[in-house]
């Protein structure tokens, strides 16, 4: 009995997962008040393991797609400075809306105390505690000289089994090899994802058994923020089609709403590239070859979406722990969300897994991270079209003026 649950909870969509922890974790935290806070522990080791995560798997998907992209000529440093400017403004729009906003301002959280607990081991003698306190804050710490041998039996553990199904796989090239270490690396991260509803449920049942509702209304208000944000962005985008190509805003939207679509149901701007590219290609009448660079190169490094979130959730959540971030950890927080969103994988909820870079920089509390994961199965799904949005936009632009291939359309 309780494995067919085990099996019927994983059979569900993550997001429902996530709404029916979101569930528990008010009812479980109303029932226990205070003493529901121990339960924000599994959270933050499920952070703790996505924060070790991240630098391997930013560091992959860059090697791999510089690797792989076929780049070149004038068109490509077009791109790159398309690129950058569109990123730039993307975090532009998301701080200046979170600014003038302020959705997280008056909630007023604090910290739990057990997640100091959990990182002062020597005051806790809890054995319980003290074990988890091994699992590895990064990938290769445990290798070199923080000594965690309980780190490296994780480690390995993992790798191990996540390289069980590669063992018949032959490696005849160096980019045979980056292939399989993305692989690799996001197939443990599914497995980390796969128990983020524990991390939901937990957080939350601590959060409002200890410091009740007022996190919730803030959160509304940042949904709204951010669809606010990413409609000024896709605004944006629209206009600069507008001058600077032969398209017409109108056009784009109506041949590229396949790839818009598929980009809000799978949340995976990777999974949705060749809809766009044939989108662009045979809807739009985009040349072959600007379609390509927007839509099948850039769309590696474009996550103008990605960006804009990441920065308005490290502002969000500062505001919500009355923490004021000046101007220069504002600036921090652009520069990590640009590198956040190159690194970030085109893949469903990679941006959570970047977004721990950007609070690291900061020094914003990665246990609150899963309060944006109540709502993130959703704001992906938003942030994955704007990001599909500006691979269509760069395709455009490096189409430019000159009337596209016409004779495409069907
Ligand atoms: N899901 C997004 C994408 O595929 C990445 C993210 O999580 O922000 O583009």
């Amino acid at each position: 009995m309780p494995l067919t649950l085990f099996a019927g909870w994983y059979r569900l969509p993550l997001y429902y997962q996530i709404l029916l922890a979101l569930l528990l974790g008010i009812v479980v935290g109303v029932a226990w008040g205070s003493d529901a806070a121990v339960l924000a522990l599994p959270g933050k080791l499920i952070l703790r393991l996505l924060g070790a995560l991240a630098p391997p798997l930013i560091l992959a998907a860059i090697v791999h797609t510089l690797m792989t992209a076929e780049f070149g000529g004038r068109d490509s440093l077009k791109l790159a400075r398309l690129l950058i400017l569109n990123t730039l403004v993307a975090i532009f729009i998301g701080l200046s809306v979170a600014n003038l906003i302020q959705p997280g301002v008056g909630a007023d959280l604090v910290v739990p105390a057990t997640h100091a607990d959990i990182s002062q081991k020597s005051a806790n003698p809890n054995p319980l505690v003290t074990f988890l306190d091994n699992v590895p804050k990064s990938l290769f710490g445990p290798l070199g000289d923080d000594g965690k041998v309980i780190g490296v039996i994780f480690i390995g553990v993992a790798f191990g089994i996540a390289l069980r199904s590669q063992r018949e796989r032959a490696i005849g090239t160096a980019e045979d090899l980056a292939e399989l270490a993305l692989t690799t690396l996001i197939r443990v991260l599914h497995w980390i994802i796969a128990v983020v509803p524990l991390a939901v449920f937990g957080i939350i049942a601590s959060i409002v058994g200890t410091q009740g509702f007022g996190g919730f209304k803030a959160l509304g208000l940042f949904v709204a923020s951010v669809i606010i944000a990413l409609t000024l962005q896709a605004i944006y985008y629209l206009t600069r089609i507008r001058f600077g190509s032969w398209v017409r805003p109108l056009m784009v939207l109506r041949g590229t709403r396949d790839a818009l679509v598929t980009a809000f149901s799978t949340a995976s701007s990777t999974a949705t590239m060749p809809v766009t590219f044939r989108c662009l290609r045979d809807q739009v009448g985009i040349r072959e070859k600007s379609a390509s660079l927007g839509a099948l190169v850039g769309a590696n490094f474009n996550n103008d979406g990605t960006a804009l979130y990441e920065a308005m959730a490290a502002l969000f959540i500062a505001q919500m722990l009355g923490m004021q971030l000046d101007l220069q950890q504002q600036i921090l927080v652009v520069l990590t969300s640009v590198m956040a969103s190159v690194g970030a994988a085109g893949i469903p909820e990679a941006g959570l897994v970047t977004m721990t870079m950007v609070f690291n920089a900061v020094g914003l509390p990665l246990q609150f991270i899963p309060i944006l994961l109540t709502v993130d199965w959703f704001l992906d799904r938003c942030r994955t079209a704007i990001n599909v949005m500006g691979d269509i936009n760069v395709s455009c632009l490096i189409d430019g003026k000159r009337t596209g291939t016409l004779g495409n359309k069907p």
